[in-house]
């Protein structure tokens, strides 16, 4: 079924799109010249994403200007100004420094959508660290593995996730020097071995003057996953700030008086990308949503707050979808002006019915972890084409290539799938993958850097997401790789082999389902199963534990001993097997 392109309205004849004309804008475009959009540190002294987001302003015309405005999940709001911001930024990098603390070391945090996050990114990269945010339904092994790879010095949580999460493994994490705990009980209770965050603030200056920073210093580590091996810790640095502010600019088409709603969680890219930078560098209000998604208290939150530009994600719109367009009308939504979605393919249906339901369409965009920020979008002044991820950003360089016989990377013609490939030269584009040099140099080839997503190109410049390239799996909009959920099925006594693969959901797009074979003395019950699905639970947390496991005799393998996951889709999904010619059992 093929769906019509909708032209829209170009909106309230008060707020004219950023970006008017495309082509024109492509033509245009330098990064040097978006650079010189942003302040740069006072006397030459560099560029820090803290200064650009929050000391400019704290420190500006929109000092009085709420930066961000927290709903708590029991009903409560509390509003931070950018003067506030800057102050409580500063009390947390005066508070770093107190401990000794360095530029370059790392600052995780492991939390909810809580304020105090917020102040720990934004202080974090004040003080020159890098900063790290974890998912808060991780486990205890994958909070394990990513602190122990980019070798976390700092921990900010709150004093749960710290009992339950971190403190049974802290014995395994020799890096990390302190761990600050956000207080949930007043007066905090005392947690042996940590420091409490706010007593912490509370005996610093709020004043704090950011030293020299190159564009080029790290500033950011947000884990991603491959089909193999260990988390791959993707480094950004300060002057990723030009892309977020720019691309908040164009792809999401922010003025300086919206009021901006990204739903996305700090622990992923986006939500820190746009949920904490983006907004804050162009100067907006940024609703920060403590609670879980619930359709009628988002909508809530738009009428209440007067939403003008939302941020969501395919999962949330199809959920939306189904619960219907009556829920909708019961709300005064009017004061919508720009919708966006990331994260998955957006399907052309639930496009068409955000059109009918808000008033204007969903606008897909399309970037990953390693670009840092968007790259392709349907952007505000276009003709929206459902199912269709958009045009790339100005300043990019997008094409659809494929690897010749010779070996070469050439690029193929429109229409045709094949591999999504970037000029790389942006600049959030990632620096490396953090103590794995050859798995960053295998992201290139002439010139390129390959995507892992297959996509094709339609002739007017529309690129079209067809699938991945590898067995990595898309769940919820999170991005979780097989082999860190086979490695914990393996420890658990009864399991002798595990493959792991993305089983299609009509929400979830994915979900993720194990197939087990498993040790000569246990047999398949289903309460072995139910164990199994608590263990790996237990140990990875709700966001990537498996929500179905089947039992098999046996995996497939390759000759060389992999597992082969492609055919254990196929299988799940009545497909072909393709070629098996490299199945161990041939
Ligand atoms: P992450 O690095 O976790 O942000 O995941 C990036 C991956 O999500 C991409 O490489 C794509 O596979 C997928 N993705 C992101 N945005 C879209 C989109 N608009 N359409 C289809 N897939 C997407």
């Amino acid at each position: 079924m093929s769906f019509e392109p909708i032209c829209k309205p170009s909106g309230p004849a008060s707020v004219p799109p950023n970006l008017v004309n495309y082509e024109s804008a492509r033509a245009s475009f330098s990064w040097d010249a978006a650079r010189r959009e942003l302040d740069g540190l006072p006397d030459g002294a560099g560029l820090n994403i803290a200064h650009e987001a929050v000391e400019r302003h704290a420190t500006g015309r929109r000092r009085d200007h709420i930066a961000l405005r927290w709903l708590g999940r029991k009903g409560s709001q509390r509003d931070i100004t950018y003067a506030e911001f800057g102050e409580l930024t500063s009390r947390f990098a005066n508070g770093l420094a107190e401990l000794g603390v360095k530029a370059g070391d790392a600052v995780y945090v492991l939390a909810g959508r809580i304020p105090e996050l917020y102040v720990t990114a934004l202080g974090a990269l004040k003080h020159r660290c890098v900063f790290c945010p974890l998912f808060s339904a991780f486990g205890p092994e994958p909070i394990r593995s990513r602190l122990s790879i980019g070798q976390g010095r700092v921990l900010v949580t709150t004093e749960a996730l710290y009992q339950r999460k971190v403190a049974p493994i802290r014995d395994s994490l020799p890096h990390l020097e302190h761990v600050l705990i956000v207080a949930e009980t007043d007066p905090p209770s005392a947690v042996p071995g940590t420091h409490d965050f706010g007593r912490l603030l509370a005996g610093v200056p709020d004043r704090y003057q950011i030293s020299p920073t190159r564009p080029e210093d790290p500033a950011l580590l947000h884990f991603t996953s491959g089909t193999t091996g260990t988390p791959k810790g993707a480094m950004h640095v300060h002057e990723a700030v030009v892309a977020h502010h720019t691309t908040g600019k164009l792809a999401l088409d922010l003025h300086p008086d919206d009021i901006f709603w990204c739903t996305a969680d700090p622990g992923w890219v986006t939500g820190t990308s746009y949920g904490i930078i983006a907004p804050l560098t162009n100067g907006v209000t940024s609703i920060i949503d403590e609670g879980d998604f619930d359709a009628e208290r988002w909508y809530r939150v738009i009428e209440q707050q007067r939403v003008n530009v939302w941020y969501s994600a395919p999962t949330a719109i199809r959920l939306m979808m189904k619960l219907g367009e009556d829920v909708v009308r019961q709300h005064d939504l009017s004061s919508l002006r720009f919708l966006a979605s990331v994260g998955e393919p957006l399907n052309p249906e639930a496009v068409v019915w955000s059109h009918r339901a808000f008033g204007t369409p969903f606008h897909d965009n399309w970037w990953q972890t390693e670009t840092g920020g968007i790259m392709i979008a349907n952007f505000a002044s276009m003709e929206v084409r459902p199912g269709s991820m958009g045009r790339p950003l100005p300043g990019i360089d997008a094409a659809i290539v494929r690897r010749a016989a010779s070996g070469a990377i050439e690029v193929i013609q429109d229409d045709e799938s094949g591999e999504l490939a970037l000029r790389p030269g942006w600049p959030s584009m990632f620096r490396g993958y953090f103590g794995q040099p050859e798995r960053y140099a295998s992201c290139f080839a002439d010139g390129w850097y390959l995507t892992g997503d297959l996509a094709r190109r339609d002739p007017d410049g529309y690129f079209w997401f067809v699938g991945r390239k590898d067995d990595v799996i898309k769940t919820s909009g999170h991005l979780i790789g097989p082999f860190e959920v086979e490695s914990i099925l393996l420890e658990h006594r009864a399991v002798a082999e595990a493959g792991v693969i993305g089983k299609p959901d009509p929400q979830a797009y994915e979900i993720v389902k194990a197939f087990v074979a498993l040790k000569a003395d246990f047999a398949p019950t289903d309460e072995l199963r139910r164990e199994l699905l608590g263990f790996a639970r237990t140990r990875l947390g709700a966001a990537v534990a498996p929500k179905e496991i089947e039992f098999v005799p046996k995996l497939p393998k390759t000759r060389s001993g992999k597992i082969m996951r492609r055919l254990l889709k196929a299988r799940e999904l009545g497909l072909p097997e393709g070629d098996i010619s490299t199945l161990e059992e041939n």
